[in-house]
C-alpha cells in the first residue's frame, strides 16, 4: 500500500520557501486530526504538515493502542480546579470522543482494528483494592458514566483478587491509524513535507531547514518534541513509555486469560503498566520505568532499554503466568509530552495565529481527535461545546531548568517504585503515593 502502514518512504521535504493557510508543525495525530477537521469544515484550506522524519514517526505511531477516555489530570483534580459541570463536560467529551476515533476511521476506510472492548484494571493487594473501591464510589458519585466491579471469578488467570470494568476504552492499532490517515490527508489535498525540520515558529510564519512557510495560522503539534525547539524547551517534558509485543497466542489460551478481543488492561499498581490483546492475539504491553534524561535530551538509544524491557517481561508473567511460554518478538518505545501540572491543553491565539494542544501525558490517543476538533473550531472562530471545555486556553507552568528538573522527574520514578514496593510490604495505601499525588496530577 503505497505510504500505508507497509510502505515507509519518506515523502518529499520542503523544497525553498512557500505559502499555505495553516501550517501544522509534527505530523502525529494531533497534527493529522486537527487537518482532517479544518478540511470538514473548509475543504480548500491550503494546509502544509512539516514533519521531521516521516508522519507517525513519533508517540502516534508506536503507542499501545488505549483508545481510551481518560484525562491525563484526575476528575477530581479537573472539578477542584474548574467546578463540577466543567470536570463533567470533560469526561463526556472524552467518552464521546473514544466513539469518534472508530466513526472517523470508518469514514475514511481506513482499518484500524478498531473493537470497544473496555478496560479491565486487576486488583493485586489490599491497598489496591481499596484505590479501586475508591475510584468506583466516586465515579458512581459523578454519575457521568459506570466503573464495576468483577469479582475473583472474572479474573481467574491471574493472582488478581477482583478488578474494575471501565467500558469506555477500544483498542486498536495505531500505526495503521496514524499512516492511513496521513495517506487520506494526502489524498484529499494536504501537503506532508516528510524529513523537514521545524526550527522556530512566531505569529504566521514557520522556519524550517528547507525553507520558510507564511501562513494564516501555526498549529504546534509537537508533543514529546516539544522541548526540542528553543521556544518551547521548557513546556513539555519528555518522559519514555516502552513496550513489548509477545508471538501469537492460541485461542485456547486466551480462553484462560479471559481476555476478549478488544479488551485493554492494566492493574492499580503506581508505576503504570498498560496492555491490550492485538487483533492478531499477540500480548502488547508496556509500562513507565525509563528514566528522564538530562536537558530533556531525546535519542533514538532511549527508545530501548534492556532492564526494562525484561522487567515488562517479568511483569506480564507475573499477571498471566500463562504468557511464560509466548516468545517477545518486538520490543520499542518513544517520549510523550508531561506539562508541570499534568493538564493537557488545545489553545489558540487569535491575534498571533498560533494554535497548541498537548500535553496528554500517556493518555493522548483518544484526546489527539478531541484537539483537532477543537483546534479546528477555534481556528474557524466557532464557539461550540468543544471550545467552552476547561482545557481550552488552559496555561500550565514551566518546568523548573535544570538541575532541578533531572532531580525531580527522576525522583517521581522512584516515588512510584517505592510506592509499590511499600504497599506490598505494608498492605496499607502508600504514604509515598499521598506525597506523589500533586505532582502527578491528583
Ligand atoms: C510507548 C508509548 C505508549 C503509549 N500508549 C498510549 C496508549 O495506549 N493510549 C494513549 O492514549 N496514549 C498512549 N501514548 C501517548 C500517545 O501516543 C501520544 O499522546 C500521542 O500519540 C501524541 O500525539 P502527537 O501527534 O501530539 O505527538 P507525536 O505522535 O509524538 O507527533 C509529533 C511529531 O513531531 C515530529 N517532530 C519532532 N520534532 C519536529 C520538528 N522540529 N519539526 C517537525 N516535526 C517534528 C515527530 O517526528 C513526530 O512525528 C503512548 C505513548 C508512547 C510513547
Amino acid at each position: 500500500m503505497e505510504n500505508g502502514i507497509d510502505d515507509l518512504t519518506p515523502r518529499p521535504a520542503l523544497d525553498g520557501d512557500a505559502e499555505f493557510d495553516v501550517c501544522i508543525i509534527g505530523g502525529g495525530l494531533t497534527g493529522l486530526w486537527t487537518a482532517h477537521y479544518l478540511l470538514e469544515t473548509d475543504p480548500k484550506a491550503r494546509i502544509a504538515i512539516v514533519e521531521k522524519e516521516i508522519a507517525g514517526f513519533g508517540a502516534s505511531g508506536r503507542n499501545g493502542g488505549w483508545a481510551s477516555a481518560l484525562f491525563p489530570r484526575s476528575a477530581a483534580a479537573l472539578e477542584r480546579q474548574h467546578g463540577r459541570g466543567a470536570a463533567h463536560a470533560m469526561r463526556r467529551a472524552m467518552i464521546d470522543t473514544v466513539d469518534e476515533v472508530g466513526r472517523a476511521s470508518r469514514s475514511l476506510g481506513i482499518d484500524i482494528d478498531y473493537a470497544k472492548g473496555g478496560t479491565v484494571a486487576y486488583v493485586r493487594s489490599a491497598a489496591q483494592e481499596k484505590a479501586a473501591r475508591h475510584d468506583i464510589a466516586e465515579t458512581r458519585k459523578a454519575g457521568v458514566d459506570t466503573l464495576d466491579w468483577l469479582g475473583p471469578e472474572a479474573v481467574r488467570a491471574t493472582d488478581a483478587r477482583g478488578a474494575t470494568f471501565d467500558p469506555n476504552c477500544a483498542r486498536i492499532h495505531p500505526a495503521k491509524l496514524v499512516r492511513g490517515l496521513a495517506a487520506s490527508l494526502e489524498r484529499r489535498g494536504v501537503t506532508i513535507f516528510e524529513q523537514t525540520t521545524a526550527i522556530d515558529f512566531g505569529a504566521r510564519t514557520v522556519t524550517t531547514d528547507r525553507g520558510v512557510i507564511a501562513c494564516e495560522t501555526v498549529v504546534v503539534a509537537l508533543e514529546g518534541y516539544t522541548s526540542t525547539l528553543k521556544r518551547t524547551h521548557r513546556s513539555l517534558m519528555p518522559l519514555y513509555s516502552l513496550m513489548i509485543a509477545t508471538e501469537p497466542l492460541s485461542d485456547e489460551a486466551w480462553d484462560e486469560i479471559g481476555l476478549a478481543h478488544g479488551q485493554t488492561f492494566n492493574d492499580f499498581r503506581h508505576l503504570l503498566i498498560y496492555g491490550q490483546r492485538t487483533a492478531d492475539n499477540r500480548f502488547a504491553f508496556g509500562g513507565r520505568g525509563a528514566r528522564y534524561h538530562w536537558g530533556s535530551t531525546i535519542k533514538p538509544e532511549y527508545d530501548r532499554v534492556q532492564s526494562v524491557f525484561d522487567h515488562l517481561h517479568k511483569t506480564l508473567v507475573e499477571l498471566f503466568p500463562v504468557a511464560a511460554s509466548a516468545a517477545v518478538t518486538h520490543t520499542w518505545g518513544g517520549p510523550l509530552g508531561v506539562p508541570r501540572d499534568w493538564h493537557a491543553t488545545a489553545g489558540y491565539n487569535p491575534k498571533t495565529g498560533v494554535a497548541f494542544a498537548g500535553g496528554y501525558v500517556g493518555d493522548g490517543l483518544s484526546t489527539t481527535n478531541l484537539a483537532g476538533r477543537t483546534l479546528s473550531d477555534l481556528i474557524t472562530g466557532q464557539r461550540t461545546e468543544l471550545t467552552r471545555l476547561p482545557w481550552v486556553g488552559h496555561v500550565s507552568p514551566r518546568w523548573e531548568p535544570e538541575p532541578l528538573r533531572f532531580l525531580g522527574s527522576n525522583a517521581g520514578l522512584l516515588g512510584a517504585n517505592i510506592a509499590d514496593i511499600e504497599e506490598k510490604v505494608t498492605k496499607r495505601s502508600s504514604i509515598a503515593a499521598r506525597i506523589l499525588g500533586p505532582l502527578t496530577g491528583h
